[in-house]
């Protein structure tokens, strides 16, 4: 089987000219070509900002630019045919596209209520400070825009938690609605972590699970994607997406491969909601960025034996989804932990040429980010590719050393001119004696990343004394492969 790579086809700053859905439709063929096979597209539906909307601000989640709703009918990326249309695309060339799913806030009401609250102490959620007071909240959705079509199922705030607005006093405040309490088993920071932003989705009411169960189903049977990505997990009952995805599953019929965003470097954390959801997905191997952003701003003294420790990749490999930076981590936005350009082919290389994990591409590193006169990743697609075709067979870990380490692949026989070595440091060049196996006795190995001029000479065990230069990665590959890789990526 060909290894999995993932692509996040977008970036916060994308521009606003409703083009990335046909972008992406034109691009399909190319992606597959350079080794891409599963795609996560932001979240389609019409939101707060409208045309300006990246997509997290949801408004109605059945307009997925349809319908002449917060002054546009498409979105930031297009019509909901174009969406439908870039999904075909995609799919035709054999690549799976999930879906972007934003279940836990809604924003940009069409209306507001008089609804009694209690105020939580921002830091600590569970401690009520005053009494019950009436507050004017934003949580009428009627969609008449849309007029029914789809669904006639409007929200009230009887449908959420709490909100953090009070239209009458013009005051910012935790508001729990009276009678209600935050759903208890979500993340256990600032007391509890339930609540987010806009109008919060009450999973504990059956009507509200009841509507996103049906949308749910309609967005499968419209839209036929091959799985999803759940967004902000940490802040929903994690009992939720354990049933929604067991719905999902059994109305499709397939098997939907998940993987959810729990924004925490806490790896008893993110192994507790795979508990808690019976590991009916994956998740972003948070801890594993960190250990990347923390390696690369170290100036040469982190202890690269330490990459895997407390990560998903290292302690629940088949649960990981790996990667180096994505909207919420690039500059500017709200978890910004940007990786620093001249450690990124480091990080790079090594989540795509290891056999565990699903590594999923940034947009932003891919294409670069215009908006902040960032470029390309150098040498990004050359490893996608070489990922696609060469990095098979057993893994040889060789992280030994506080700056320069290293793994090779063995390769297999169902992938020709397969088996690499990878060596990388934070800090000087150097090298080190790594077996890639005994099949590769008197071969020669070159460096597809072009730092190295002269091949390594394997000895007759298969073993070779590799180089990487200072604050590098050398992937060393086989001359098969090396000639492919010079000529096939564009
Ligand atoms: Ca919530």
């Amino acid at each position: 089987m060909d290894n999995k790579t993932m692509m996040q086809y977008f970036e916060w700053y994308l521009p606003e000219n409703g083009l990335l859905w046909e972008r992406c439709a034109a691009q399909a063929k190319r992606l597959k070509e350079n080794g891409v096979n599963m795609v996560w597209l932001p979240p389609a539906y019409k939101g707060a900002a409208g045309k300006k909307s990246v997509g997290y601000d949801v408004y109605d989640t059945y307009d997925l630019g349809e319908f002449d709703q917060k002054g546009s009918v498409a979105t930031k990326y297009g019509t909901a045919q174009e969406y439908k249309n870039a999904v075909k695309a995609l799919q035709n060339q054999g690549i799976e596209v999930l879906a972007d799913v934003v279940l836990n806030h809604m924003l940009g009401a069409d209306n507001t209520e008089e609804v009694a609250v209690k105020e939580s102490a921002r830091e600590d959620r569970n401690r009520e400070i005053g009494g019950e007071e009436r507050i004017t909240a934003w949580t009428k959705f009627d969609f008449p825009g849309r007029g029914g079509v789809y669904s006639d199922f409007t929200w009230n705030a009887s449908h959420f938690s709490g909100t953090d607005w009070d239209e009458g006093r013009k005051r910012n405040g935790i508001f729990c609605f009276a009678g209600k309490n935050w759903n208890r088993e979500t993340d256990s920071e600032n007391g509890n972590y339930d609540y987010l932003m806009g109008a919060d989705l009450d999973t504990d009411n059956a009507e509200t699970v009841r509507a996103v169960t049906e949308w749910g189903k309609w967005y499968l049977d419209t839209v036929s994607p091959d799985g999803f990505r759940l967004d902000a997990v940490k802040h929903i009952s994690f009992d939720f997406y354990r049933e929604w995805l067991k719905t999902m599953r059994a109305h499709s019929g397939r098997a939907l491969f998940t993987v959810g965003e729990y924004w925490s470097n806490e790896l008893p954390k993110l192994l507790h909601y795979l508990n808690c959801t019976e590991n009916g997905l994956s998740l972003f191997d948070v801890p594993l960025h960190f250990a990347f952003f923390n390696a690369a701003c170290g100036n040469g003294n982190y202890d690269m034996r330490k990459l895997l420790d407390g990560t998903l990749l290292k302690e629940r490999p088949e649960n990981a989804v790996t990667f180096v930076d994505n909207h919420d981590t690039q500059p500017g936005q709200a978890l910004s932990s940007f990786v620093p350009a001249w450690f990124k082919p480091i990080a790079y290389a090594f989540l795509l040429l290891r056999k565990e994990g699903i590594p999923c591409v940034f947009y932003g590193d891919y294409y670069g980010i215009p908006h902040d006169r960032i470029g390309p990743v150098k040498n990004l697609r050359k490893l996608i590719k070489i990922r696609s075709m060469y990095a098979y067979g057993e893994q040889r870990d060789y992280m030994d050393d506080p700056s320069v380490v290293g793994f090779t692949r063995s390769g297999d026989s169902e992938h020709g001119g397969s088996g690499l070595a990878v060596l990388l440091t934070d800090s000087a060049g150097g090298s080190k004696r790594m077996q890639v196996g005994e099949q590769f006795a008197g071969r020669l190995f070159y460096d597809a990343m072009g730092h190295f001029a002269e091949p390594v000479l394997l000895d007759q065990t298969g073993t070779g004394e590799f180089k990487t230069d200072g604050g590098s990665v050398s992937v060393w590959v086989t001359e098969e492969a090396y000639r492919h890789i010079r000529t096939a990526v564009e």
